[in-house]
This record gives structure tokens, sequence and C-alpha cells, in this order.
């Protein structure tokens, strides 16, 4: 009853832990929720794309740069006249599409070469100008610019960049309108955009996607000052998308800071729209981790290190929380490495961490409450023990004169009331029979008390084992002999050693006493020294009722008797063994025991032979 109701217990205590774990667990992934951790996730981001190996370019993609060689040779930035020569140029070469990230509005010139260049420009249906605005200016939503500019295509493509500037993401549609890239990838993959592409993030008004990057440097450009004199290798052009930009350093905002280097002129603008273009192209956006998967996986971190950091060892619990940061890392790694799938990875690193070190704190408070706990309970308990061994040795003290005066009284009797009657014999053999166990019982308390409050001095003499033994065999014979067990001797012959003669021979008698007292009647009791690698190995056995196994562990502490020996009616205090253990340990031996239930048992002495 009692046992089942501490079960029960047990098991109520359990499913509230589990329960308050789950719990704290939910709470710290909510609350953390509610925080976004950009810079933490960016840096996280942008750490993964530095490890990531680079994915091919699509190869439809040619980017022309007015740079510094354009200007060397121009000796001036290119004019309206230039870029009208450029045009001619370029559209002989039949590009696919033509990408123009310079405003027309810049171009210096007469009215009438901006008018030309303006009419070569709207007459080409593959030519585009690039607007950074994606506000609508013109009539029907149509992005326009001022005349003379005014029929040429404008397709929006800004760049968006973070805070600090870092440009990780490309616009795809703004109000449905498809940003310039999926505009014209659609004509190689047939991808429209918001429909088929893969890590479109929606955003307000407007759909985005992740940029798959190539570090600054894989498009490299031709010189704008190179297409001006028809220097262009064959097949470099027919067919590309090509993107028409400014790399001369003189502007930072021809220039974007991106996830692989935080500098200004991280990379040209050029590059930026070719790796959005190809990353259209290829449909290879980078997926962000939906939010739920996200709060999921943050909950699953967050269960295991409360479950860790409140129920395991703090080695194992430290080793734990590493290896599962490790295992997120690695997993996060490769699969952005591999997927492009970028795992969030801010909240599940501190719902870790948070969890640990405010969990720790706890987990000591309410250990070390247990300690003192343990600790005040140890003191009681050695109060106790205190009070009963003074009680026993005071009790003992007091008990040995009446029964010394009762066994007196006995012999007083037997000897001077003659005759006795037989009914009056067996009464007085049984009192003195009584006493005489209460003199055991007593002295064996005494000889406890005496052991653990003085201590024992060893008064070494030499001594030959096997002659010791013989003289508790012989005293003890009579006791066997009334149960007809006989005690068979294997000696081998031994030299002497030094050692407290009284103290082994009450070692001996009360292991050889009690494998009388537990043998079965008409059995025998073997008894063998030997010596064994600079020791003397002394073993009892018995043919008697044996210890269970249960009982083995306990048989040489103070007291102790098994449930065998408490339930029969062979007589004990449970203090022969542990005296002998005691004793055994002083001459720095050891005592064991091996035994089967119902088969007996044998003790075995182990005494070094220097001692
Ligand atoms: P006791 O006075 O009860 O014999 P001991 O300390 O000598 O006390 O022994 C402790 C207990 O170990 C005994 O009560 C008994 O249960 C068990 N025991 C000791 N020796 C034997 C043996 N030879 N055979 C079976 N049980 C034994």
């Amino acid at each position: 009853m009692l046992v089942r109701r501490y079960f029960e217990k047990l098991r109520s205590m359990k499913i509230r832990n589990r329960a308050i774990r789950v719990s704290i667990a939910l709470s710290l992934t909510m609350f953390l929720q509610q925080f976004a951790f950009e810079t933490l996730e960016n840096l996280s981001y942008d750490m993964r794309l530095r490890f990531k190996s680079t994915s091919p370019v699509s190869g439809h993609l040619q980017t022309i740069a007015i740079d510094q060689i354009t200007v060397r040779e121009l000796r001036r930035s290119p004019n309206a006249r230039d870029h009208i020569q450029f045009l001619k140029v370029l559209s002989n070469e039949q590009p696919r599409a033509i990408v123009y990230l310079i405003h027309p509005k810049e171009l210096v010139g007469s009215y009438e070469e901006l008018q030309e260049f303006a009419d070569l420009a709207a007459g080409l249906n593959n030519l585009y100008v690039v607007s950074e605005k994606v506000n609508l200016s013109g009539e029907a939503g149509r992005l326009e610019m001022l005349p003379p500019f005014s029929n040429i295509k404008v397709a929006i493509g800004p760049k968006l960049n973070d805070e600090s500037g870092v440009v990780r993401r490309m616009l795809m549609s703004f109000e449905g309108r498809p940003a310039i890239h999926p505009l014209l990838s659609a004509q190689i993959n047939g991808i429209y955009t918001d429909v088929g592409v893969r890590g479109v993030i929606k955003s307000g008004d407007q759909n985005e996607a992740l940029i798959d990057f190539h570090p600054a440097g894989t498009y490299r450009s031709l010189s704008f000052s190179d297409i001006l004199v028809g220097k262009i290798s064959q097949g470099q052009i027919a067919n590309k998308i090509v993107v028409v930009g400014r790399d001369t350093e003189g502007s930072n905002k021809d220039y974007v800071q991106t996830p692989y280097s935080s500098e200004q002129m991280g990379m040209t603008l050029l590059e930026l729209h070719a790796n959005m273009f190809d990353t259209a192209i290829q449909n290879r956006a980078v997926i962000p981790l939906p939010a739920w998967l996200n709060f999921f996986v943050t909950y699953l971190i967050s269960i295991l290190i409360v479950y860790v950091v409140l129920a395991l060892k703090p080695v194992y619990g430290l080793g734990i929380l590493v290896g599962t940061i490790a295992a997120f890392v690695i997993l996060s790694l490769l699969s952005f490495a591999i997927f492009n799938i970028a795992v969030g990875m801010a909240h599940p690193l501190l719902a870790a961490f948070m969890c640990y070190y405010f969990l720790i704190p706890y987990r000591l408070i309410v250990e070390n409450r247990r300690s003192w706990e343990y600790y005040q309970r140890n003191k009681i308990l050695s109060q106790v023990e205190e009070l009963k061994s003074n009680f026993l040795s005071m009790m003992s003290h007091d008990i040995k004169t009446p029964l010394a005066r009762i066994q007196g009284m006995v012999d007083v009797i037997r000897r001077d009331i003659q005759p006795l009657g037989d009914q009056q014999t067996r009464a007085l053999d049984s009192i003195n029979q009584s006493a005489n166990d209460l003199t055991h019982f007593i002295s064996s308390l005494l000889d406890v008390g005496r052991v653990e409050s003085q201590g024992i001095n060893l008064h070494k003499s030499s001594k030959d084992i096997n002659s010791l033994l013989g003289e508790v065999v012989e005293k003890l014979e009579y006791l066997a002999r009334e149960k007809n067990v006989e005690i068979v001797t294997e000696f081998e012959p031994m030299f002497s050693v030094k050692l407290d003669v009284e103290l082994m021979k009450q070692v001996f008698s009360n292991l050889i006493e009690n494998a009388i007292k537990y043998s079965k009647p008409d059995s025998k009791i073997l008894l063998t020294t030997d010596e064994v690698e600079g020791h003397i190995v002394v073993q009892i056995s018995d043919q008697g009722y044996g210890i269970a196994e249960d009982d083995l562990s306990n048989i040489f502490m103070k007291f102790y008797r098994s449930k065998e020996a408490k339930t029969s009616k062979i007589k004990g205090t449970g203090v022969g063994l542990y005296l002998a253990k005691y004793f055994v340990e002083l001459h720095n031996g050891k005592i064991d025991v091996e035994s089967k239930l119902n088969q007996g048992s044998t003790f075995t002495v182990n005494l070094p032979m220097d001692l």
C-alpha cells in the first residue's frame, strides 16, 4: 500500500517535472520569437555564404563597364554621342537584352544628341533602363522618364539593402509587377515571377528573394571603350543579357556592400545585377526556413537543453550542449551548402545558451538545498547513532551486575539446596542458560561500544595461524559434537606471523562458531589454510543454510542478521561479523563471503604475511 503510494507519488512528480521542463522550453522559445535578432542572423547568414562553394554561373550574362580604361581612352566620361555609337555597335551584336544601369538624364550632350539617343534606345525593343524607384510615376502605372526619354522602356530593379547597407535580397515583384530580373529571365527559363520561383519572401506590397551570391570578380566586364571600337570576340554578346553600368571608382553609388565584404565598394552595382539575374535565371534563390519550422527547431533544442541541464550530470550537460550546438551548426551549414536553404540560427543558438545559463544557477540552488538537507539529516543520524551507542553501553553495564548476581544465586541454590526436584533442576538450568545467553549478548554490545569509542591497539606477538586455529577448534569442538557436525581441517604448514592473537582468535571463533551454528545437523565443516603470494588465506566452508543474495552485502553490518537467522531459533546478536571484519582490517587483511541459500557458505580471511 505504502509502496504503491510512493510509486504513484514518484510518477506524479515525474509528470510534473516533465510538464515544468516542457513549459520552460516553450516560454523561452515564445519569448525569443518576439525578437528578430537581425544582426546575429545576418552575421550567421553571411558566415554560411562565405563558407559555401559558389554555384556555376548561367553564362547568359555579360556586363559592360564604363571603367577607368574607358575614361582614360576617351579622356572623359562617355557622352551622349559615345552612347549612341555604343548602342549601335552593341545592337549589331544581337544581344537578348540591353539593361542600362545608367540613367539617360545623366548623359551629357546637346538636346539633339539626347533626342537621337532617346530615339535609338526606344527603337531597340530589348533595351531597358533600370529604375531604383518602384512607385508609379506615369499613366496606368507605367514607370516613365521625362522627355525626350519618355519612350524608353523602364523596368524596376532597386537594390535592397539592410540598415547597415549590405545587400542580401533582390526584388522579385512590386504590387504584382515583376522586377527586371525575373522579367528577363522568364524568356530563358519560362518561370514567371511568383509562380514556380523558389524562396519568395512576401514583404508588404513586394515579393523578395535571397540572392544566390557569387563573390565579386566572378562576372568579368567588357570595357565600354572596347565596344565603341568594336573590339568584341565572337559570341561574347549574342543572345546574352547585357548589363551596362559604371565602374570608375568615382562614386559609391556604383557599388554595394555584400555578405562577402562589408566594404562600401564590396561589389559593383553591375555585378550585383548580374548576380540577381543569375539567381532568377537559375531559379536558385536561397530558401529561408519557414518561421513555424524555425520555431519548432528552437523549441526542440530548448527542450533538449532544459532536460540536459535539469536532469543530467553537469559534465554530460556541457558535453551535450556543445554537441547539440555543433550538430546544429553543421546541419545548418550543410543545408545551406547543398540545398541553398537558410535555417535561422539566431533563435536556436540563443535558446541553447539561455536555457543553459539561466537554468544552471537554478540547478545549483536546488542541489545546494539538497546537499544542505542531506547534511542536516546526516547530522541528526549521527547524533541518533551516538545516543544509541551511549544508551546501549550504559544499559549493558547496568545489566551486567544483576545478571552476575542471578548466575551466582543459581550456583548457590544448586550447591546449598539439596535435593532438588526434576522440575526445579530444569528451571534452574533454564535460568542459567538464559543468563549465559544474556551475558554473551551484553559482552558483544560492550565489545562494540569499546571498539567504537576507544579504538583498538594491536598487541602483536608471533603466532602460527595453524596452531591458533587448532586452539579455536578445540574450544568449539563440543558445540560441533552437539549437532554431530564434523570439522575437517586441511592446514598448509606455515611460518609464524605477527598478529594480535586475542583479536584473531575472536575473529576465527566467531567464523567457526557461525559455521557450526548455521550448519545442518550431521554435516561437515572444512577449515583450510594456505599461503598465496605472501598472504595467508584461511577458509571456513560449511554445508549449512547459506545466505540469500540480497543479504550478502549486509551481513558485515553492525547488528545485521539475515531474515532466515532472525526467524530461526538460532541465537545471535549480529555483531560477530562486524567485529571480525573490523579486526581483520586492523591487520590490513580482507574478509569475504560466498554463499548459496540452502547449500552453504564459505568465509575467506586474507591476511598479509608481513603484518
Ligand atoms: P550472529 O550473532 O547473528 O551470528 P554475525 O555477525 O556473526 O551475527 O553474523 C551475521 C549474520 O550473518 C547472521 O545473523 C547470519 O544471518 C549470517 N551468517 C553468518 N555466518 C553464517 C553462516 N556460516 N551461514 C549462514 N549464515 C551466516
